[in-house]
């Protein structure tokens, strides 16, 4: 990293804090008639990026997870609260639509930038021109004024929305979802870590970002500790979970029967992508350690791997099989391919119990779904897993990744059948506090913070 830094004068990157750039001039070289207008007071409609994952692809494995669920959700419930929106993302196939509508007032638009197939997400940051040369291509053929505002997804969107939103005279808020240095500081042993040239971009969008839209307040506090992020201009909103979809229903007996799982099972599910920040392994290596001390559990151990691999997981895609071999639970464990959130709810409503050790979580949905699901949640106390868990109320939260220690929780289900009805009912309980449309609602108040902000500016650009 230090060459990077050397060359880049990281300190420079910090002169805007504080105060505030001044708004490019009308006569400066980004001329641009808009900044002349006072600006609208709520965000009409909104250009939503996400470069590298679209919205319409299955989450649960490769670069499809939680971000995709957000963009969708979040775009849903703007679009139903009176603000439009627009989601830019990379075509990864010849055959779709160059525009698709995903819901009312929600139009998802892809983009021309390299070759459809075999990019991966490291090596996007060489498109990041042709996909910005696309968005403003679309920009062009629209009258003045007709985004209100960019919303940047991850860094590599942010870069995008940084030009965009200058060039258009409008806001740029961003989330970035996951962020190197967080991702970095909590590795799994042997993980290969986040590049120092994500942490030069995402150090970059810090800077030129209207407004930061963190997940929790800890997420927040690391944007602050690890990027410098000025603290007024991050905001906190709780990511929410679709309670129409992710709710008890029929409850376990009835999904149980559905998915063709043994009623009298403890099931501890492990739902998501496969891969070793997400600590699969350390729940293999709890039940391992469970059937050690108690070998009659074998015959009431079912436990479902639901999802595909992804990250640094795709340089061994068979590694979690070979494991639960090694460790000799692989008739335990039952690995299923990522499914739509129809059946996935059938999943946390089959499970005694939802198991996340993860190393790192900017929030970790799926331990919110389940809950809103009535099934409690066994998590590692790591990002955002104790604002959507309860420790000894919807579930257990665990320091750290000793498998003893998740074993030592998982045996509390297995010894008590009533356990998992108890407490998934407060889970259910605390789930219904993460609806979307309160995410959204707070996430068009940044809009208006920052619009507000900026018509302040506008018309006083050196105060
Ligand atoms: N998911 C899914 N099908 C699957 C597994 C997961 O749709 O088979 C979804 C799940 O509903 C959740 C998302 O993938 O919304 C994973 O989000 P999370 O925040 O847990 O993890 P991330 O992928 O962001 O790391």
């Amino acid at each position: 990293m230090s060459h990077y830094v050397s060359r880049l004068d990281v300190s420079r990157l910090g002169q805007w804090r504080g105060a505030r750039p001044a708004l490019p001039h009308p006569t400066h070289s980004l001329r641009n008639p808009l900044l002349r207008l006072p600006g609208p007071r709520r965000a009409r409609r909104v250009a939503m990026l996400s470069v590298h994952t679209s919205p319409l692809h299955q989450p649960g494995t490769g670069d499809a997870g939680g971000m995709n669920v957000y963009i969708v959700e979040l775009a849903r419930q703007l679009a139903a609260q009176g603000t439009e929106v627009e989601i830019f993302t990379r075509a990864t196939t010849g055959a779709l639509a160059p525009t698709v509508e995903l819901a009312p007032g929600v139009l998802v638009r892809h983009i021309d930038a390299g070759p459809y197939e075999g990019l991966s997400k490291e090596e996007l940051p060489a498109q990041l021109c042709a996909f910005t040369h696309g968005v403003m291509q679309v920009w062009a053929g629209h009258r003045p004024g007709y985004y209100d505002l960019v919303h940047s997804h991850y860094w590599l969107s942010g870069h995008v929305g940084w030009l965009a939103a200058q060039r258009w005279g409008v806001p740029l808020v961003h989330a970035m979802h996951t962020m190197a240095k967080v991702k970095n500081a909590a590795l799994a042993e042997g993980d290969t870590p986040e590049p120092a040239a994500r942490v030069i971009g995402e150090t970059q969008i810090v800077c030129a970002a209207d407004r930061l839209i963190a997940n929790t307040a800890e997420e927040a506090g690391e944007l602050v500790h690890h990027y410098d992020a000025p603290a007024d201009r991050t905001a906190v909103v709780h990511p929410g979970v679709n309670l129409d979809r992710f709710r008890p229903g029929d409850g376990r007996a009835a999904a149980r029967a559905r998915l063709g799982l043994p009623q009298d099972a403890v099931i501890p599910l492990f739902a998501g992508r496969i891969q070793p920040l997400k600590a699969p392994d350390v729940l293999l290596r709890a039940v391992a350690l469970l059937v050690d001390e108690d070998p009659s559990l074998r015959r009431r151990l079912f436990v479902p791997v639901v999802g595909g691999p992804s990250g640094s997981g795709l340089a061994k895609p068979e590694g979690l099989q070979k494991l639960a071999a090694r460790l000799g639970i692989a008739d335990l464990v039952h690995f299923r391919p990522p499914v739509g959130q129809e059946q996935l709810a059938d999943w946390y409503r089959a499970a005694s119990v939802l198991v996340m050790p993860s190393h790192s979580e900017s929030f970790g949905l799926v331990a919110a779904e389940a809950q809103a699901c009535g099934t409690p949640v066994v998590a590692a106390a790591v990002g955002g897993l104790p604002v959507a868990v309860r420790d000894g109320v919807s579930g257990y939260l665990i320091a750290g990744h000793d498998p003893a220690e998740y074993a030592r929780a998982l045996r509390r289900f297995s010894a008590d059948p009533g356990l998992a009805e108890r407490l998934g009912s407060a889970a259910a309980r605390h789930a219904e506090g993460f609806g979307w449309d309160a995410a959204a609602q707070s996430t068009a108040e940044v809009y208006a913070a920052a619009l507000q902000e900026r018509r302040r500016r506008l018309r006083s650009p050196h105060g």
